[in-house]
């Protein structure tokens, strides 16, 4: 009861002191500004969707340009004009960042993530000990020219389990201090947590983007919706799975639906959703992948209707249809938080691909 209090007391602080004003790290879509834009706001260019180990082998010796340019190619050629990567080990999402003009890309990238030694986030980037190594790293993020901060916060989903998450998250004093200093640094921080007190924890701390979010409940999301933090809550790694046989599917789809359903309670509330697939993790391939997330995150829509009893298009997810036949004026902020899920699901029938995402992060 106490430290429910405290929490909420420590919150209002927060709120009064505003820290939750990220203007800066949001850049919202306007007509006027890039409607059309397609952005997949969680991508490793170093993975490629079959066999990790085999896709950091070919990275090894130095990023394979091959590679990325013929990622790059089919990006460009999905349409999709902005991706956000979540880091690797081998300098690849860097390479990436440097081909991507040629390709019409805008490409963000935090070099590599950072993972605190014996937690979660190897494969994915660099580890640290101490506070002191952990400045180190944001020091060489910042001479690597990273255009934000990646942190893993917390564990992964056992696929074999549910509801269990495979290592546990940082103690939240260890959260705060690394998000305040990548802030300090003048870095939005992108942070990998999933379970609810490590969400909650590192939402309190401050982090600008949450990577996955699995196993959250009401107090999490509403916390989300409080913070104004970004949500991308990657269904494509999970739901992808199905029918794979790697793991049980009723597993599989416990996660997924866990997922769909706090996504379309974060619409209630206003969270601030983004489509990012995590591209490059098995049975997530670069390109097909947004396609595939907003596919998920429409079905998390399910009939559109809402506990409200409101019909509403999904929060800040808002579809962009590049169809001759369709006015562009349908698509106008207003219209479309009133749009009715019969409209929508026409336009998925018509061409699921041709949706952007009003938000992204970075
Ligand atoms: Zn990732």
């Amino acid at each position: 009861m106490n430290e429910q209090k405290n929490r909420l007391n420590q919150r209002e602080q927060l709120k009064r002191q505003n820290r939750f004003d990220r203007q800066s790290q949001v850049n919202e879509y306007t007509a006027s500004q890039n409607f059309w834009q397609k952005a997949e706001c969680h991508a490793h260019m170093v993975l490629d969707g079959v066999d990790f180990r085999a896709a950091l082998a070919r990275h090894e010796r130095e990023p394979e340009e091959a590679f990325i340019r013929g990622t790059l190619a089919a990006y460009r050629d999905a349409g999709i004009t902005y991706i956000r990567d979540g880091g690797d080990n081998e300098w690849t999402s860097v390479r990436a960042r440097e081909l991507a003009e040629e390709y019409g890309i805008e490409y963000r990238t935090p070099i590599f993530a950072i993972h605190k030694n014996g937690f979660y986030g190897k494969i994915v980037g660099k580890c640290f000990d101490t506070i002191a190594e952990y400045r180190q790293l944001i020091g060489e993020v910042k001479r690597s020219g990273g255009d934000f901060v990646k942190v893993m916060l917390g564990g992964i989903l056992d696929f074999g389990h549910y509801p269990v998450i495979t290592g546990g998250g940082l103690p939240g004093t260890w959260m705060k201090e690394m998000v305040h200093i990548a802030h300090e640094e003048g870095f939005s921080v992108m942070a990998h947590v999933n379970g609810e007190q490590a969400v909650r924890e590192a939402l309190e701390a401050g982090i600008d983007s949450l990577e996955h979010g699995f196993l959250q409940t009401e107090e999490t999301l509403r916390l989300l919706a409080e913070t104004g933090a970004v949500w991308v809550p990657t269904l494509a790694p999970v739901m992808n799975q199905i029918g794979d046989g790697r793991f049980p599917n009723e597993v599989l789809t416990a996660y997924g639906e866990g997922q769909m359903h706090n996504i379309r309670r974060a619409m209630e509330l206003g969270v601030k959703l983004a489509a990012g697939s995590d591209a490059g993790a098995y049975r997530v391939m670069h390109a097909d992948g947004f396609r595939d997330e907003l596919k998920w995150m429409f079905a998390a829509c399910g009939d559109g209707l809402f506990s409200d009893g409101k019909e509403r298009m999904c929060g800040d997810i808002y579809s962009a249809l590049q169809k001759p036949n369709l006015e562009k004026q349908n698509l106008e902020k207003q219209s479309l938080e009133t749009t009715d899920m019969e409209k929508l699901k026409q336009i998925l029938q018509s061409g699921a691909e041709e949706i952007a995402v009003r938000f992204r992060c970075t």
